[in-house]
């Protein structure tokens, strides 16, 4: 794999990656290849092991969010506590860790990177671009798999690449311009 090939690397990170014991290697990996280049990562893992990597932070969005923050389970309070805060002190409901799992998930900590990411995708759209999908399954397609092949059909010089051990398969959309690699993600980039 050699990403000086392309402007622009638009990186997406699915669940292959989640709880995975060789993901930190396999995010170093990436930063080495990606020093001084033009990124933005999507990640749908609540682990936050990426942020623990040497990937640069701005340039990553966590829609699902993480346990960087808690917050109430009912959101009774819109707002979000440091993560050695226990108690709402609203409702005395013990916190947990902001991210989809919780009972009403507050979604104000991504947004800002959303919409950096969001115009970093606007900027793009002439440029040689290569959309790096990396273990995304079904479970969220509205967030990685359907935007990365209609960014990648809506731009004459994009290109896919999906790498997933068991959904590598590509649609219609994206015919000529993508390439389905079917293996374990994880181990894919260790390999690179
Ligand atoms: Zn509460």
């Amino acid at each position: 794999m050699d990403f000086k090939d392309y402007d622009c690397i638009l990186i997406g990170i699915g669940e292959e990656f989640n709880e995975n014991q060789n993901a930190l290697k396999a995010y170093n990996k990436l930063a080495s290849l990606l020093v001084k280049k033009n990124y933005f990562i999507v990640s749908l893992c609540v682990d936050d092991v990426i942020f623990k990597s040497d990937l640069d932070k701005e340039r990553i969005v966590a829609p699902l969010g993480g346990k960087r923050k808690k917050q109430c389970p009912d959101a009774c309070e819109g707002r979000l506590y440091d993560i050695n805060e226990t108690v709402c002190p609203i409702c005395k409901k013990e916190l947990v860790y902001n991210n989809y799992l919780a009972d009403n998930y507050i979604e104000d900590d991504y947004i800002p990177m959303w919409e950096k990411h969001k115009k970093w995708v606007s900027l793009t759209l002439n440029k040689k671009l290569l959309a790096l999908e990396l273990g995304v399954s079904f479970k969220f397609p509205q967030i990685i798999r359907w935007p990365f092949e209609k960014i990648v059909s809506l731009n004459n010089k994009a290109e896919l690449i999906r790498v997933n051990e068991t959904l590598p398969q590509l649609s219609e959309e994206v015919s000529g311009k993508g390439t389905a690699i079917k293996e374990n993600s994880v181990e894919w980039v260790v390999g690179i």
